[in-house]
């Protein structure tokens, strides 16, 4: 053999990448939620960002099995592609962003549910129920404390005084949503709790309520509602950061080495030859950067697994690229060989800390970037 770490069995016409969805786990997850829930609350999902990466086509009809029939969305292309996997199966869809991004009539046509997010969102909507003569449904978004989308105090005064708007228009829920849920002791927490009461009570309207996201969802029942509408949990993020993960991961992510090298001392690592080897070492070039989801943070802190085995990242981050120092890996990896990102040792959770971020941003861009290969579809009907 001309080279003694190239592998016989390279598997040269491969894809250099594997991309894993474990759906049953995703599945396990949703029930797992569910499971908490006080009775008589509706556990939604929600899949905006084509599931957080993982696929709303292949994601809503295994939820959907799972027994859900809420999903939300942020913007009207997804909650479209939403109703294009529920194939005609009825469920809720709503659109969080508000009723933007499609022709009203479009939007009712696919019953598409916008959160109104201001009094000119109500007024738009209220309007186009008005003029077809129908009564639309709708979500009223408050802002209890994240001053991002939602009405004020101050909105809902207004809007009381001029309850006839509302007249057109079919209230599903109004909602809210958490700021701190993640930090289980932050004050901030039953503070919303109370401004989201106080406000309904201003409101005076008789309503289904939703103020949970996932890690809202373990602050206890006081937070569940009619509604809860998580989102990372079900896609395996650690809802609360601080304690121990009860969610299953849902993806793996595995990479190809491309060529090991041997450098030796004071030799340098990739652009900018920031990084300095202290003593020889092997190295492994490994086929995926920041093109491939990869954020350059992950430089300096990262790792990736090989054999099961830690391997710390040299050097920076390239478009399509990473260096990872192999010295201790036994037995020695080889060329052609798979380099392990997410999966078994590393979670999508351990990935971003290393990458000084959070597991949302890791899907997300993860989530185009890679054919994604699916399994375990049909787990919630061999569980019943
Ligand atoms: C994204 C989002 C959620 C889900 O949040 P997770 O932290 O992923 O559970 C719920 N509600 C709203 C309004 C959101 O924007």
């Amino acid at each position: 053999m001309l080279s003694p770490t190239s592998n016989p069995v390279a598997g040269y016409a491969e894809a250099l990448s594997r991309f894993e969805v474990y759906l049953d786990r995703v599945c396990r997850n949703y029930l797992y939620l569910q499971k908490k829930l006080k009775k008589g609350t509706d556990c939604a999902a929600v899949v905006k960002a084509d599931a957080y990466g993982l696929g709303a086509a292949a994601v809503v009809p295994e939820l959907y099995k799972a027994n859900c029939r809420h999903f939300y969305v942020a913007k009207a292309d997804d909650g479209l592609a939403v109703r294009a996997a529920l194939k005609g199966q009825d469920a809720h869809v709503y659109v969080l962003n508000g009723p933007y991004g499609a022709a009203p009539k479009e939007l009712a046509q696919n019953h598409l549910i916008p959160a109104l997010n201001t009094l000119g969102d109500i007024e738009y909507w209220a309007g186009f129920a008005r003029d077809g003569g129908q009564r639309q449904p709708a979500i009223i978004h408050l802002d209890t404390g994240m001053n991002r989308l939602g009405l004020s105090a101050v909105d809902v005064t207004r809007l009381k005084s001029n309850l006839t708007l509302l007249k057109s228009l079919d209230i599903r829920y109004v909602m809210s949503h958490l700021a701190c849920a993640d930090e289980p002791e932050h004050p901030k927490n039953p503070e919303q709790l109370k401004k989201f009461v106080e406000l309904i009570g201003q409101l005076g309207l008789p309503c289904r309520l939703s103020l949970a996201n996932s890690a809202g969802i373990f602050l206890g029942s006081d937070y569940h509602f009619d509604q809860v509408r998580p989102g990372c949990a079900i896609y395996g993020i650690n809802p609360q950061i601080s304690l121990p993960n009860p969610m299953q991961g849902t993806v793996a992510l595995k990479a190809r080495i491309l060529q090991i090298r041997d450098a030796v001392c004071g030799e340098t690592v990739g652009y900018g030859a920031n990084y300095k080897l202290s003593s020889p070492a092997k190295l492994a070039s490994i086929s995926a950067g920041y093109a491939d989801g990869l954020l350059r943070s992950f430089a300096g802190g990262g790792v990736v697994y090989i054999n099961g085995q830690k391997c710390p990242v040299v050097g920076r981050v390239s478009m399509e690229l990473i260096v990872a120092d192999v010295t201790q890996v036994t037995p020695s990896p080889h060329e052609g060989g798979w380099a392990e990102l997410i999966g078994e040792h590393q979670s999508v959770d351990d990935l971003a800390a290393a990458a000084k971020t959070i597991g949302y941003e890791i899907l997300t861009s993860l989530g185009g970037k890679y054919k994604r290969i699916y399994s375990g579809q049909g787990y919630s009907c061999a569980v019943r």
